[in-house]
């Protein structure tokens, strides 16, 4: 398998630390409202990752969730997300983050997304970063020990000027950083270097009435949102982690972050891979409340969409390409759904009397398609190669019933990495199958006036039947 590394930025053979074993970390929500589906998005293109690698190894996965320490800006100014969260709704921190951490978790499901697999304490298998505060400690304490933390009186400090290759990930050195930066955020004059970055807040000041605080040796106070995924890594998975992932937005400031602690603490990398996802544009805009495009699962499930409509577009882009959303592409990528799902329900349709030559097909598709994921994961190569094969599944007409097990193999295998319900398809009733038999009947005896009222029945039950050289088949024009 080939990766895009963002460290190396080179694509590169991709090999675990453990033979057939891969460890993988990625950043999950900050839990203080819905998910927008550019967030989604990068959670579709982790599972993607996910399942393809389950073709050839075991996969050991942690997400954490953020629900404290995560500031408005991501580079430690304004108030904590979470607080700004409860205040707006009149909740407390800790009904906000149970409230969106369960409305991601049912985005999660609906969206097909398989949950986090690594040992985190917690049943659902995600990370709060809130459970993981000694271990948080913990690593504070090594950071000041080692030199790479200093204590000031509003927070504790990584000293980012310690560390010969800060911003080794996003190939821009202090120096750089400095030219770009900007002289209108407020800093803490305490900072030695513009660029340090809190990995503890003492309760002091701006932050004198923040509800969630714990204590620690050096005072009462919350960690600083970077730190939670390291401490959650080293507790969890252990360094070096074989892929690291998450949306383009991070590397410049939360995944530096990241890697800097770790690497300072332990003396050891934090992940051998680095995998980033590109954003989504919203009718070729960035999405903001602002313009009115800011869109989560719901809006577009109430528009009549399947969640699964808006997986199967995010798969039909390369991962790290933007994905332009318009109400188009997804009407089209619904459509496109509609007709796997019929490609699918053809193993319903087989019949003795074929030949039954196709076998062969759909092992050279499922070649292409796994050549495709096992190149940085084109998906969007993926789904063309299945595009090819429903046509040409499509010009054949009925299957013969060997060609039917064949097929339903094919759908297993290419449902494994594509999680579109593919494998799962049901027959259609036997009252409409009934009724698939007596139009044919009426027009053998060509008593079309009856056949015609039968077809208008089985369109309103969301059936299509269409006449083939081989005999009757249907399709479903409705998703199910
Ligand atoms: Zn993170």
């Amino acid at each position: 398998m080939k990766l895009t590394n963002t460290l190396t930025k080179a694509k590169q053979d991709f090999k675990p630390i453990t033979p057939y074993e891969v460890t993988l970390y990625t950043c999950g929500p900050t839990v203080y409202d819905y998910a927008h589906i550019g967030n989604l998005r990068s959670f579709v293109f982790d599972d993607l990752l996910r399942r393809s690698l389950q073709l050839n190894y075991k996969v050991k996965h942690v997400m954490n969730i953020t629900d404290v320490g995560h500031l408005v800006s991501d580079a430690d100014e304004g108030e904590d997300k979470l607080e700004k969260g409860a205040r707006r709704e009149g909740k407390t921190v800790w009904q906000v983050a149970e409230y969106y951490s369960e409305v991601f978790k049912q985005d999660m499901a609906a969206l097909n997304i398989l949950h986090p697999n690594g040992y985190t304490g917690r049943p659902d298998g995600y990370a709060r970063a809130t459970d993981f505060i000694e271990q948080q400690i913990n690593m504070i304490k090594l950071l000041i020990d080692k030199g790479f933390a200093y204590q000031a009186k509003q927070a504790i400090y990584f000293d980012v000027t310690k560390l010969t290759d800060y911003g080794k990930l996003s190939g821009q050195s202090l120096a750089d950083k400095a030219v770009g930066a900007r002289d209108d955020v407020v800093t803490d004059p305490d900072k030695k270097h513009p660029y340090d970055f809190a990995v503890w807040f003492f309760t002091v000041g701006h932050f004198k009435d923040h509800t969630m605080h714990w204590p620690s040796p050096w005072g009462n106070g919350f960690p600083g949102w970077h730190l939670e995924c390291s401490a959650i890594i080293h507790s969890t998975l252990g360094e070096p982690i074989d892929i690291h992932t998450g949306g383009v937005d991070h590397i410049g400031t939360h995944h530096t972050n990241e890697i800097a602690q770790s690497e300072a603490a332990f003396g050891l990398p934090l992940a051998n891979f680095w995998l980033h996802n590109e954003f989504v544009m919203v009718d070729g805009a960035k999405m903001s409340k602002s313009l009115g495009n800011y869109y989560r699962l719901q809006n577009i499930t109430q528009k009549g969409y399947h969640p699964l409509s808006f997986r199967l577009l995010c798969l039909q882009a390369h991962y790290r390409s933007q994905l332009n959303f318009t109400w188009q592409s997804l009407e089209a990528a619904q459509n496109f759904l509609i007709n796997l799902y019929a490609f699918a329900d053809m193993q319903f349709q087989a019949s003795p009397k074929q030949s039954g030559e196709l076998s062969k097909f759909w092992q050279k598709a499922l070649e292409s398609v796994t050549s495709a994921l096992m190149d940085d994961m084109h998906s969007e190569q993926a789904l063309s190669e299945i595009a090819t094969v429903i046509n040409g599944a499509d010009a054949l007409g009925l299957l013969s019933t060997r060609d039917a097990d064949e097929l339903q193999k094919f759908l297993k295998s290419i449902e494994s990495v594509l999680g579109l319900n593919l494998a799962s398809r049901q027959d259609i009733s036997s009252d409409a199958k009934a009724l698939i038999d007596e139009r044919e009947q009426a027009r053998q005896t060509k008593d079309f006036a009856k056949s015609d009222q039968i077809r208008d029945q089985l369109a309103q039950e969301g059936i299509a039947v269409e006449d083939t050289p081989c005999g009757p088949r249907w399709r479903r024009t409705k998703l199910l």
